[in-house]
């Protein structure tokens, strides 16, 4: 079992793996990607994160040079060279080496680069005990501008606010949409509970529409809870009896405190349990 990247139909070692310091996804972050698990051998929603990252480039009028069922092989091959049975599974692809001008016109060879890894974001005691959070004053990109729903190789804006939940001694921090309205975390999209009921922000909000976030829609409603999507406000969020964050890295993370308020009682909620233990049966069959 060793980390395997595939680059345009190659296979290579970590340390092999190289592309051209020309690369506009190097030199602007001019690309698209996606995070994808690997649970006991099994890509996890793998035509869901394809399908994504199609959406991704067809926004940003990059043309991914294979076809999506094409796509999802080369990334089972990958994870299958590998050997690993859980994996991470990080898929870019870059608008390829160009001149140092921005016009994508000059580029070529748009590079499809498969990485299989494994990843570990937080410490397994917030999964136990939960996390803590600040909101962070850079806020999440306006959809006008860069439509968070595109998870392009651009995320300077999320690093921004990592940088500034860090100073504040948290390892993830809240984002608010340019309207001041809850949006999502850096990495996670957020979920509040209240009286039972769920409730998190519509892409409309300005934000990355979660594989994990639309898994744990379906799941909530599956399991007879109310599940909603609305806005949120910061104030909604510190009277919540509960909340919780989501990612296919992050899996499912409770959050107990937020900008110093204690959420609920101050542990992981009843229905964050509940769900969490629904989303592992599905994941560690
Ligand atoms: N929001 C942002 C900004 C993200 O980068 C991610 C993925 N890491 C998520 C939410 C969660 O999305 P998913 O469940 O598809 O991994």
């Amino acid at each position: 079992m060793e980390p395997i990247v595939y680059i345009n139909g190659r296979f290579f070692k970590k340390e092999e793996a190289v592309i051209s310091v020309y690369d506009h996804g190097f030199l602007y972050g001019d690309g698209v990607f996606e995070g994808i698990r690997v649970y006991g051998g099994k890509v996890f929603k793998l035509t869901e994160h394809v399908d994504r990252l199609f959406e991704s480039a067809q926004a940003i009028w990059l043309e991914i040079p294979m076809s999506r069922k094409a796509c999802a092989d080369a990334i089972g091959q990958t994870v299958a060279k590998s050997g690993f049975k859980d994996a991470y599974v990080r898929a870019v692809v870059s608008r390829g080496a160009g001149s140092l001008g921005l016009d994508p016109r000059k580029t070529k060879d748009p590079q499809v680069i498969i990485i299989v890894d494994t990843i570990s974001i937080y410490p397994q005691e917030m999964y136990e005990k939960g996390m803590e959070l600040v909101t962070a004053s850079t806020m999440r990109n306006h959809p006008a501008a860069l439509n968070p729903r595109i998870k392009s190789l651009n995320y300077l804006n999320n690093i921004m606010a990592k940088i500034e939940g860090s100073l504040a001694g948290c390892v993830e921090a809240l984002m608010l949409n340019h309207k001041g309205e809850v949006a999502e975390c850096t990495g996670d999209n957020i979920f509040i509970v209240k009286n039972k009921v769920l409730f998190t922000p519509s892409p409309d909000a300005g934000i990355l529409d979660g594989v994990t976030r639309r898994l744990v829609m379906e799941l909530a409603k599956t399991s007879g809870y109310t599940m909603n999507e609305s806005t949120l406000t910061r104030h909604d969020v510190y009277v919540a009896d509960e909340v919780f964050l989501t990612g296919t890295a992050a899996e499912l993370i409770p959050v107990t405190k937020i900008d110093g308020r204690v959420i609920g009682e101050g542990k992981p909620g009843r229905v964050f349990l509940d769900l969490r233990s629904r989303f592992q049966e599905m994941t560690r069959e």
